[in-house]
This record gives C-alpha cells, sequence and structure tokens, in this order.
C-alpha cells in the first residue's frame, strides 16, 4: 500500500464546550436550522414513494421531525436497475474527480452543520456533543476515504518484472453497492459506508434505518449537492422488506451491513443462495463487549471509564461496554464507586447541554431493555437502577452475574452486567470472554503489561482499548470494526477499508 495511508492528517475541528462563546454559536446555529424535513425516495435524483409517513421524534414521541415517502418493493428493484445503468460511467470518472466531490461534501457538511446536529437530535435523540462528534466523524470519513482513493485509485500500482514485461495492478469499483445502515449513527455510518463505496467506483442504492430517514435524505440530497451524480446513488428508505428486495437484486455486486448479527446472517444467505455472481457483505454487527479490570488499575479511572463506555449515548452503540470482570480484591470498591458516578449522571432531553443521557431510540427498544432488566432480576442480582424521566427514557442499570456465559446475546441499552472473578482463573475468564463468539471491543484496565498482552494476544476482537473508555473511535487513528459475529473484519475508517470495496485487476503487458 502507499505509504501516504499511513501519515498524519488532520480530522474536522471540535468545539471546546468550556467556551461559552463557541457553545452559543453552535446552539445559535442549531435552533435555527431545526425545520421539518419532507424525505422521499430518491430514483436518479426524482422523488417518489408511498404517501408520507410522519416521523416523531425519541425525544419526546409527539414531537413531528417530518415525514417520509419510502420506497415499494418495486421501486427499490427499479433503484437498484438505475445505479446498474449508471455505474460504467461513475466508475470510469477519474477517481480524482469522485474525491473532488467527496471533499465538496465534506466541507458543505461543516457549513451546514447546525441543520446535521438539529436533525441528529431531534430524529436520533443525540446529546449535542454526541451529535457533534457524529457530524465529525462524517466530514473525516468523506475526507479520509478521499485522500485514500486518490492514493490507491487515481493510478494503478506499477509492479516489478522481467525485461520486457510491464506489471500493473489497478483497483475498479466492482458494481452496484447496496449500503444498509443502522439508526445509532444515522449520519456517520450512513455516509461512511456510501462514500466509500462511492470512491471506489462503484454506484450505490442506500438504505437507511428505519427510524432516521430523514437525515439521511439530507445526507443524500448534500452528496448530490457536491457533484454525485444522483444515477450513482439511490436513495430506498423503508423497512427491512425494502432491504430483502435491494439485497435479492440479480444486479447487486456488494453489500455493506451494519445493525444486528441476525439481519447479517440473514443478508449473507439471501446473497449465497443467488445464481450469478459471488457478492462480498461488508458487515460490522454488535458485540457482548467486555472489560477487564484487575486489582492494579485505578479506580476512578475504571468508574470514568466504565460509565462513559457502558452509559453514554445511552448505550447505544455496539462499541459499548456490556460486561464488566472485576477481580475479587477490588469489586466491591469498584462497584461502589460505579454505582456513586451513575447517580449524578442526568437523564432527559439531549437538547440541554447538562443532560449526559438521552432518550432510547423507540418504543420496542425500551420494551425489550425492559424485558431484559425484569428477566434478569430472576436470574441475577440488580444492583442498580437509574430513574427514567419517561417512557422514552431507560436509566443505567447494574446487574451482577454468576457467570460470564448468563449473558448470551447483545443488550443495546445503558445497562451493564457485571462478573467478579478470581485472579488465579484468568485462563478461564479470557476463555468465556472469547466463547460468546463476538469479537468487536475490549477493555483493559490494568498496569501489568504481561496481562495486557496476553489478554490481547488470546482474545480476537477488533479494537482494543487500555487504560481507557472504549467508545468513540476516531477516524484514520482507530479504524473501527470486528470480527466472529461481530462481523466480517473490515475497519471504516482505516486504511484497509476502499479495497474491500473494488475489485482488483492485473495486467501485463509484453512490451
Ligand atoms: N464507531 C463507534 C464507536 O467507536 C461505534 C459504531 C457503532 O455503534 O456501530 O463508538
Amino acid at each position: 500500500l502507499p505509504r501516504d495511508l499511513y501519515q498524519p492528517r488532520r480530522n474536522s475541528r471540535g468545539v471546546e464546550f468550556g467556551d461559552r462563546a463557541a457553545l452559543a454559536k453552535l446552539q445559535a446555529e442549531v435552533a435555527t436550522a431545526r425545520q421539518p424535513i419532507t424525505a422521499a425516495a430518491l430514483i436518479d435524483g426524482v422523488g417518489l414513494g408511498a404517501a408520507p409517513r410522519a416521523v416523531f421524534s425519541p425525544i419526546d414521541r409527539s414531537s413531528f421531525v417530518g415525514s417520509v415517502r419510502e420506497a415499494s418493493a418495486e421501486q427499490a428493484q427499479a433503484a437498484v436497475a438505475a445505479a446498474a445503468r449508471a455505474f460504467a460511467s461513475w466508475s470510469n470518472t477519474p477517481a480524482e474527480r469522485r474525491a473532488a466531490c467527496l471533499e465538496h461534501a465534506a466541507e458543505l457538511l461543516e457549513q451546514r452543520r447546525g441543520q446535521f446536529i438539529a436533525l441528529l437530535q431531534l430524529e436520533g435523540g443525540k446529546m449535542l456533543d454526541d451529535a457533534l462528534a457524529e457530524l465529525r466523524e462524517a466530514v473525516d470519513f468523506c475526507r479520509y476515504y478521499a485522500q485514500h482513493g486518490r492514493a490507491l485509485m487515481a493510478e494503478p500500482a506499477l509492479l516489478p518484472g522481467p525485461t520486457g514485461e510491464s506489471n500493473r495492478l489497478q483497483l475498479r469499483g466492482r458494481g452496484v453497492f447496496i449500503a444498509i445502515s443502522p439508526w445509532n449513527f444515522p449520519l456517520a455510518i450512513f455516509l461512511g459506508q456510501i462514500t466509500a463505496a462511492l470512491m471506489a467506483g462503484n454506484t450505490v442504492v442506500a438504505k437507511p434505518a428505519e427510524q432516521t430517514p430523514l437525515i439521511a435524505f439530507a445526507a443524500v440530497r448534500l452528496l448530490h449537492e457536491a457533484g454525485v451524480p444522483p444515477s450513482a446513488l439511490q436513495f430506498t428508505p423503508g423497512n427491512g422488506v425494502i432491504g430483502a428486495a435491494l439485497v435479492a437484486h440479480p444486479a447487486v455486486a456488494g453489500v455493506a451491513f451494519t445493525g444486528s448479527t441476525t439481519v447479517a446472517r440473514t443478508i449473507n444467505r439471501v446473497l449465497a443462495a443467488k445464481d450469478g455472481p459471488i457478492v462480498p457483505l461488508i458487515a460490522e454487527t454488535g458485540g457482548i463487549n467486555a472489560m477487564l479490570v484487575d486489582a492494579t488499575a485505578l479506580p476512578e479511572q475504571v468508574a470514568d471509564d466504565v460509565v462513559s463506555s457502558a452509559f453514554r449515548s445511552a448505550g447505544q452503540r455496539c462499541s459499548a461496554l456490556r460486561l464488566l470482570l472485576l477481580q475479587h480484591e477490588v469489586a466491591d470498591r469498584m462497584i461502589e464507586i460505579i454505582i456513586g458516578a451513575a447517580r449524578e449522571l442526568r437523564i432527559g432531553d439531549p437538547r440541554d447541554v447538562a443532560v449526559q443521557i438521552g432518550p432510547v431510540i423507540d418504543d420496542d427498544a425500551a420494551r425489550q431493555l425492559r424485558a431484559h432488566v425484569t428477566r434478569m432480576q430472576h436470574e441475577a442480582r440488580l444492583l442498580y437502577a437509574g430513574d427514567p424521566p419517561g417512557p422514552n427514557y431507560v436509566a443505567p442499570h447494574l446487574i451482577e452475574l454468576d457467570r460470564i456465559g448468563q449473558l448470551t446475546c447483545e443488550v443495546f441499552g445503558p445497562i451493564l452486567h457485571v462478573v467478579r472473578y478470581d485472579a488465579r482463573d484468568i485462563d478461564k475468564v479470557l476463555r468465556a470472554i472469547a466463547a460468546s463468539g463476538y469479537g468487536l471491543t475490549l477493555g483493559l484496565q490494568s498496569r501489568v503489561d504481561a496481562t495486557v498482552e496476553d489478554a490481547i494476544a488470546r482474545l480476537p476482537v477488533g479494537n482494543v482499548y487500555v487504560n481507557r473508555n472504549m467508545i468513540g473511535a476516531v477516524v484514520g487513528a482507530q479504524p473501527f470494526g470486528g470480527s466472529g459475529l461481530s462481523g466480517t473484519g473490515p475497519k471504516a475508517g482505516g486504511p484497509h477499508y476502499l479495497p474491500r470495496f473494488a475489485t482488483e485487476q492485473t495486467i501485463s503487458i509484453n512490451t
């Protein structure tokens, strides 16, 4: 790979929330940008779709955010066909031009940060700092993939060969990529998938999560404005039926999916059962992410890192901490500090900057999380339950289990499970973590290098965080993605991501 893929680069700028003037400016931009959005399916840039469906905010389910005209299954198929027609032209557009479109999109996103942050808050239920971080991640994805596209795709790589022979290797787009994204990063993951696929020379049909079609529509419009031809980026909002119609289409050349392991498996089965080309799936799914805390860890730091990793963003990140493993000697003290810190958390309307935990995404999510807590009250010990300020909110919970294996699936909310362990059993502990089959994030809190190195060597997880929190991977610095039940391995925001969206062609010429 060209060396400049690893070179330092500058990510987008943050806002210092301690600087009152800067914070007030940002808040004013967000407040003036709050306007209802009318979204529709877009085929070759033309708005289509069913009768408008109203989208309400997770902050307050009576608050109207906008409306969406969702695609029908036939329209989804028409969108794939339209993207297939556009492939030759887009894939032959010079990589430099494709990169310039993404860079223009990054600029537009920064200029319109108020609008996108307002939508992240209202439609996605995000706190201001999370929304800003997500906007920045989206901007960084655009610039990062543009830079990598230039390095990897503008010119073929010259390879060695005997005298009289020239060898070149070039990356090319595959065809139509289907991009199916989740509601928990409705801007960053949505745009990350699309921009990588476009940069690699593919045309794209994007299906956002059913819960967050409005910000996705605004992002697609912005990419069109930035120069991506509407035929190269089609938009089909809708539910799982639409996802299924897209994936089943014979013209599909690749699928990028972020969401649950169950849906990833279904997509994989559909792809495998189709006649025609063998279609790759790039999947990022969930995790039962553990943090191992031994007796050498610093208690205050652990408490801080646990609270942010488990409860921030209401635990609605696939990187979030689900299973806290505490060495016996320090367990009581750690639990006491963590509960003390959890009690201090402010839960409520995320537009209030003093609030630290916002709502969960919808009623289904709240119901499932409450059902999990009820079940666990019988099977385990509830150590702490915070007070939710309303039906859309799930407060932090701490639940003590007897064994690691008691937690068998990802619980996507602010519910942390704790297991105590004996230092002599560390082997068993590592084996039990690996036995879940997931491999997304891992936290290690220890000052003993051998413990840290041993755990890293033995656990096949995508992202390891040592003596720090385990969320908020930064583009270019912490390429993100897992293996096993957590995904097919590609790392978003990493130097090896773009080639996963491309095919390679070797050209050998007898000169
Ligand atoms: N990249 C995010 C993080 O590091 C998580 C992405 C996800 O939840 O899908 O926290």
